[in-house]
């Protein structure tokens, strides 16, 4: 396939990218690209101008055996007996590596997936950062010793320690939203770790991972240690959670597909860390900083087209602020530059495909229907590309559609609410099967603090929304997921205890 310097937009990208797009797109099963055993392929195309990228390999049941079987003979191999100094030494490298070649990340990113270059950009190092982070851990991997072990023998000394140990053949499955940074959050710690894995990118956004694959050969990793196979969720996904010979598996995803995972995964009883959806609370009191809460709200909502799982789409807004709030909100929303993530003004990109942005549509039009007021956006674009404008309702009412259920879009539902009692807030706010993000606006500490004591989530912000670093842990209460990604925890979800007790 021969790709032209310009046909995005009329944007350019760089000859790496071009070179990267003509190449043939294997599976990477024990060290070597090869197409699957079916034959299969995928398409993937950008989301801006619905211009095909490439075409990659795609597998299914019995490639996911191939990389399985890869990854458990690594893992009982060379990988097992490399000195925690060797693997963080490679792990290094990759980081290198990934920043060497970070102009065609944030290519492949923005093409693939849509998303604007600032964010593209911020992926990328954020990746290198993780890489550089969970090596920087390895040595840090260590038991306790306890001695004496209170109820081994009455008769002799004995010597009881605990080794944390690698939970073994891991299956990292990822979404498209945000696809090396998903993919990097879980391989970075599994393999500083030392366990092996078998990643299923999605079927959207299968490319990153193919590049990160090739830096994966080039920094030296023995073969097997990560295996690369795309294909469909149906089945290749289906048949990694369902493994036998597979340990753990990490997913990030909707709940709905979690919630599938868990049931493969019952057969082997394998480990489950789950990342899932959100329906996140954003509560604006009426002493809150509205200059401040204008462009913050906005960006909780429309940050990565609302394509973020820790998105704040349940707005409450008390309704001594809501018109000037509502004002603020719009001003800035108007401020965004829709178009080709390419373009460094652009910093608001397409949804992800055309059935995402119909899905999107429907729940705008469902919302109209119910009672909801336009006050921004709420049509597609007529252009090419699955572009949804920034959408902003008002007279939004906690029981409707629009207010409960994820839409992974562009869509801001506004709810007014009179009371300032934190207990009946704070009851609103929890009043959803999810509990990733949420974030409060005021200039009260006590009204903050106990809101954030009271809102059930995995993370609470104040005065800001969804903050994200290598070293905060990030994860679900409720119905948002099981565990935590980014920091020590991270790390945690891949290892394992086992206590040691010897007899002297
Ligand atoms: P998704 O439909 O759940 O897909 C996620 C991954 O699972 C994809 O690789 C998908 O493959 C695969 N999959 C689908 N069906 C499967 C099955 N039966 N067994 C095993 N794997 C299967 O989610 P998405 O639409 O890609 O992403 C959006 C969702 O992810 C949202 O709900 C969002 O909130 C959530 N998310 C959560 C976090 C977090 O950290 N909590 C972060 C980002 C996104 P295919 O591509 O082939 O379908
Ligand atoms: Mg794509």
């Amino acid at each position: 396939m021969s790709i032209e310097a310009q046909p995005f937009d009329g944007h350019a990208v760089s000859p790496a990218t071009q070179a990267f797009l003509a190449k043939r797109h294997g599976l990477l099963i024990n060290g070597e690209w090869r197409q699957g055993r079916a034959g299969d392929s995928l398409t993937t195309s950008d989301p801006a101008t619905q211009r095909l990228l490439a075409s990659v390999a795609s597998g299914g049941a019995a490639d996911i055996d191939d990389a399985v079987a890869a990854a458990g003979h690594a893992f009982n191999g060379p990988w097992s007996r490399l000195k925690a100094r060797e693997r963080a030494g490679l792990i290094n490298r990759l980081a290198r590596l990934l920043e060497r070649d970070a102009a065609l990340f944030t290519e492949l990113e923005i093409l693939d997936n849509g998303m604007p270059r600032f964010i593209a950009g911020l992926t990328v190092s954020n990746c290198v950062e993780m890489f550089d982070y969970y090596a920087g851990c390895i040595l840090g991997i260590e038991g306790v010793t306890t001695t004496p072990p209170p109820h081994v023998t009455a008769d002799a000394e004995a010597l009881t320690y605990t080794l944390r140990e690698a939970v073994g053949v891991v299956g990292l499955i990822v979404p498209w939203n945000v696809p090396v940074s998903t993919l990097v959050l879980k391989l970075a710690p599994a393999l500083a770790a030392g366990c092996t894995v078998v990643v299923k990118p999605a079927e959207e956004t299968p490319l990153s991972a193919l590049a990160l694959g090739a830096l994966i050969i080039e920094a030296g990793f023995p073969p097997g240690v990560v295996n690369i196979v795309n294909g469909p969720g149906e089945t290749a996904g289906a048949a990694l959670s369902a493994h036998p010979d597979v340990d753990k598996i990490s997913f990030t995803g909707s709940t709905e597909v979690g919630r599938k995972i868990v049931q493969a995964a019952a057969g082997n009883l394998k480990k489950v860390s789950l990342e899932l959806g959100g329906k996140s609370p954003v509560v604006v009191m009426p002493d809150a900083d509205l200059d401040l809460a204008g462009p913050g709200v906005a960006m909780a909502t429309f940050f990565l087209q609302g394509q973020n799982c820790m998105a704040g789409t349940r707005i409450f807004v008390h309704s001594a602020v809501h018109d000037a709030l509502v004002e603020r909100i719009v001003a800035f929303a108007k401020g965004f530059t829709l178009g080709h993530g390419l373009d460094p003004a652009v910093n608001f990109g397409p949804l992800i495909s055309a059935a995402h942005a119909a899905r999107v549509m429907a729940h705008i039009d469902r919302a109209r229907a119910d009672g909801a007021r336009v006050v921004l956006g709420g049509q597609k674009l007529d252009r090419a590309g699955h572009f949804v404008p920034p959408t902003i309702l008002t007279d939004v009412s906690p029981d409707m559609a629009v207010f409960r259920e994820e839409i992974f879009g562009p869509v801001m539902a506004i709810h007014r609410f009179e009371t300032e009692d934190v207990d009946t807030i704070a009851a609103m706010a929890n009043d959803s099967v999810y509990g990733l993000s949420g974030s409060v606006w005021t200039r009260s500490l006590s009204t903050a603090h106990k809101l954030v004591s009271r809102i059930r989530s995995g993370q609470v912000s104040i005065n800001c929304h969804g903050a994200i670093a290598t070293n905060i842990p990030f994860g679900g209460y409720k119905q948002s997921g099981w565990g935590r990604e980014f920091g020590r925890e991270g790390l945690d979800a891949y290892l394992q205890t086992k206590a040691v007790t010897a007899r002297l």
